[in-house]
């Protein structure tokens, strides 16, 4: 038998290389499987990107999947193929903690639909990765179980709240994981960690499973090693689902946007860079936006061109209110949320014989359990949606936001798509903005805008500056995740930018 991957190892591969070497039989699923499991042995002392492995799990699902290459069987271009799952992120029988000690013991009582579908493709589970408590964070600092470090720089953060996700797949502990982006958090890992981040479209992907931070703002979607490893694992995920009445079939995502047709069917076969339009938003090249950065971001909008793009400056007038939009729109929707952990239904309580009443429970399991930035967000969210603060806040943020996908609705009549940076910095020093929040928030800011407006991004690796990875971010419009997933593939295969 000729091994013709005997020059990378099997924690190298990408989906298609590892699909070829499973069917071709050169290894096989436990193989594949062991060389992670043992990597992640090795590694995660390290980097800490999970908080728990599913050995036992990853074994069996990867021995059927043998059984079925040695019954000559087709299988799917997922099946065999180890993946990590953000624990925010239900898989049945696995403990799921979201990062926070109030949910420290809770097992998954069933499976998220991703996981779900992931799984009848024939996906490996290996296990479940670190995120910031409820996905609320930016850097991978605020997981109540340690950090997650930067497989690149061990002195830097990850970029959060997708941490663990995005330092497993950039440290080859798993060919892609999957994370969720409530207001960046599957990109600006991906940014920090050098690896491909897709937000797809609100509605493009099935919320049934994933602890909710933020519902309407909340979307599952995958990090890998590259644009086409992501667009698999996105076509898998996204599907119609009963059980979220949010997400779209294909049929329904022509008919968005107020009841307009799409100009352009949801799937796109192939298209030119000649006939591209690409905007590039003024608000976006600021002051704030690190020098550094922004020259890899000019070379990657010239290299668009030199492939035949045109080039637009456009204004997105209202991203100014984003980041103070997003921040009520936010609080407000966790504070929701995150009422249900009340120390009697799930995980950790602090009801014991001392205590008497049944508010002293609830206030102390609430206490104890949430860490600070949790309990931060929960009090400014009870606030904005108090009476007599409503209006002024909740109510115009609302506004706000509409106004905000306005300026983006007005921009795609004029561009196909938008060009941006992910983060306005470097990957920062661990530790270093945690006495500030606000400085945390900002790593958001030109991002969340897009959580808010509902649209698909991707963040891809751009270069490096000082040996750290910098992403570019690319905006589509809504229910066009497959034109943005094939313009960056198409741009990541004729020149690796
Ligand atoms: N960093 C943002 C926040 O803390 C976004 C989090 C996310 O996308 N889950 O709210």
């Amino acid at each position: 038998m000729t091994f013709e991957f005997y020059f990378v190892e099997l924690t190298d591969l990408t989906i298609t290389q590892a699909h070829q070497g499973l069917i071709k039989k050169q290894f096989s699923a436990l193989e594949l499987a062991k060389a992670f499991l043992d990597r992640i042995k090795k590694r995660n002392k390290k980097i800490f990107a999970f908080l728990t492995v599913c050995e036992d799990l990853a074994f069996s699902q990867a021995k059927k999947i043998d059984d079925l290459v040695f019954q000559k069987r087709k299988i799917p271009l997922l099946a065999g193929i180890p993946c990590a799952i953000k624990d925010n992120i239900l898989v049945k029988d696995v403990r799921c903690t979201a990062g926070s000690k109030i949910l420290e013991n809770y097992t998954a009582p069933y499976d998220a639909t991703v996981t779900k579908l992931l799984k009848n493709q024939g996906a490996i589970v290996l296990g479940k990765t670190n995120l910031d408590e409820f996905a609320i964070g930016s850097s991978g600092e605020y997981s109540a179980f340690g950090k997650t470090l930067n497989p690149h720089d061990l002195n830097r953060v990850p970029g959060g709240s997708s941490s663990g996700s995005a330092a497993a797949v950039a440290d080859n502990l798993c060919v892609f994981a999957l994370g969720s982006d409530t207001g960046g958090s599957i990109r600006l890992p991906a940014s920090f960690c050098g690896v491909v981040g897709f937000k797809p479209t609100y509605g493009a992907v099935s919320r049934f499973g994933l602890i909710a931070m933020a519902s309407s703002l909340d979307q599952i979607g995958p990090l890998a090693k590259t644009v086409e490893n992501a667009k698999i694992v996105f076509e898998a995920i996204s599907k119609k689902d009963s059980m979220d009445s949010t997400s779209l079939g294909t049929d329904e995502r022509f008919q968005v946007s107020s009841g307009h047709l799409l100009e352009q069917p949801a799937r796109q076969a192939s298209f030119k860079f000649q006939d591209l339009v690409i905007g590039i938003p003024r608000e976006y090249f600021v002051r704030g936006l690190k020098p550094e950065i922004e020259v890899k971001i000019l070379e990657a909008i010239k290299k668009f061109e030199k492939m035949g793009a045109k080039i637009k400056e456009i204004s997105l007038f209202h991203t100014k209110y984003a980041l103070a939009t997003y921040y009520i729109v936010v609080t407000a929707e966790v504070s929701a949320n995150l009422a249900r952990y009340d120390g009697i239904r799930f995980g950790f309580s602090k009801a014991n014989s001392k205590i008497k009443n049944l508010l002293d429970v609830y206030l102390q399991s609430r206490e104890k359990g949430f860490g600070e930035e949790v309990r931060r967000r929960i009090m400014l969210g009870t606030y904005v949606l108090s009476r007599g603060f409503y209006e002024a806040y909740y109510l115009k943020a609302q506004k706000v936001r509409t106004l905000i996908k306005e300026d983006f609705n007005k921009a795609f009549q004029k561009v196909d798509i938008i060009l941006a940076p992910t983060s306005p910095t470097l990957p920062f020093k661990i530790g270093e903005k945690m006495k500030n929040p606000l400085l945390i928030y900002l790593s958001d800011i030109f991002m969340i805008a897009v959580n808010l407006a509902g649209l698909p991004a991707l963040s891809i690796p751009c270069g490096k500056v000082k040996n750290l990875p910098v992403g570019l971010q690319i905006i589509g419009k809504e229910f066009q995740d497959y034109k943005i997933l094939e313009i960056a593939q198409a741009l990541e295969e004729t020149c690796r930018i």
